[in-house]
């Protein structure tokens, strides 16, 4: 949930969710329109469905419990070498490595590492360092460990969380603070002047400006809403028919009847910009009532406006929702 998201944004998500679906079993049978709508605003909804299979294969082959061996984790669906390197140590004090981009942050500049973190060598070489490192948090009895009660307690967990935070709060990508910094007799990088030009990261690709038309499209106090097809972006959820009109000269009337056949007037209703990666998107919605209703496709329905508030909308579209619904 945490993914470029902020920690406010996440709470009342987290706490409805555990409301919700308050253990493995629960998530592993509820409905996946379900777990899509509590994911609902929160993008990359790809760790939901993720979430959703890990949960059914720990129900299949680990009777409910949470596997702490870090190649059972491992196998989960949307589990990587990061995520499960973090929930071994981080949840059950194994010694696993973490490199996220906090701890590639720290560790470049702790070992003045000069080549570019996300090439192949030299990111073998922080992932070997972070093991290392690791290993000998392992041989440390961490004053609290005896505390049963504690699961942060054991000294690998208390490393890699450290690292993280250090990471986020002291070593920050600009003005980092080393003055403060609990490391700084020991960093190569604060010693020989090179803190600024550490990480050496490539410069970010360009912004690509997208645009599209949607149309929110009211017959007899129903409105047309198509499911994004399985398989590609934000599958499964739901949207308001739209075209990608970046490049083109198109009118809405034009594009509605190119999108649908329809022939109406559109007003404007809505215009929003958001990003997804690269992507700098406006999305351009107007809004029509038509006489006849177009052929169905399976994916789409006409619905009243209660009803879609079940359905599990991409984030764009829930924000025209709620403009519909004001
Ligand atoms: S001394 Fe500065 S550059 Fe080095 S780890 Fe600490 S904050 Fe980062």
């Amino acid at each position: 949930m945490l993914q470029q998201t902020q920690v406010r944004t996440v709470i009342p998500y987290w706490e409805r969710w555990l409301r919700e679906l308050p253990d493995v079993a629960a998530l592993a049978t509820a409905p996946e329109q379900r777990v899509l709508k509590l994911w609902e605003g929160l993008g990359y909804y790809t760790r939901a469905r993720n979430l959703q299979k890990a949960a059914q294969q720990i129900m299949r082959d680990h009777a409910g419990q949470f596997p702490c061996d870090f190649e059972a984790i491992l196998a989960l669906p949307g589990v990587g070498r990061y995520t499960a390197g973090a929930i071994a140590s981080i949840a059950f004090n194994q010694p696993t490595s973490i490199l996220d981009g906090n701890v590639i942050r720290v560790l470049t500049r702790l070992f003045a590492i000069a080549g570019n973190p996300r090439d192949k060598a030299t990111n073998e070489r922080l992932w070997q360092l972070a093991d290392q490192l690791v290993q000998v948090a392992s041989s440390i009895q961490h004053p609290a460990s005896n505390i049963q009660h504690l699961v942060f307690a054991g000294s690998c967990s208390v490393l890699n969380q450290s690292l993280m935070e250090l990471g986020a709060t002291v070593c920050t990508p600009q003005n980092p603070q080393c003055a403060a910094c609990p490391l700084r007799d020991h960093c190569v990088a604060h010693h020989t002047g090179r803190v600024a030009e550490l990480p050496a990261l490539p410069p970010r690709a360009a912004a690509t400006r997208r645009e599209f038309y949607t149309f929110v499209i009211e017959h007899d106090g129903e409105f047309l809403v198509t499911q994004r097809p399985s398989g590609g972006v934000n599958a499964g959820l739901w949207e308001f028919p739209n075209l990608e009109v970046t490049g083109r000269h198109r009118t809405p009337t034009a594009t509605l009847k190119e999108l649908l056949g329809l022939t109406a007037a559109c007003a404007a209703f809505a215009s929003l910009t958001h990003s997804i990666t690269r992507y700098r998107i406006t999305q351009r919605a107007f809004r029509t009532r038509v006489r006849r209703r177009p052929a169905l496709t399976p994916a789409s329905r006409w619905l009243p406006l209660e009803e879609l508030h079940r359905l599990p909308f991409t984030s764009a579209h829930q924000r025209l929702l709620a403009q519909l619904a004001a």
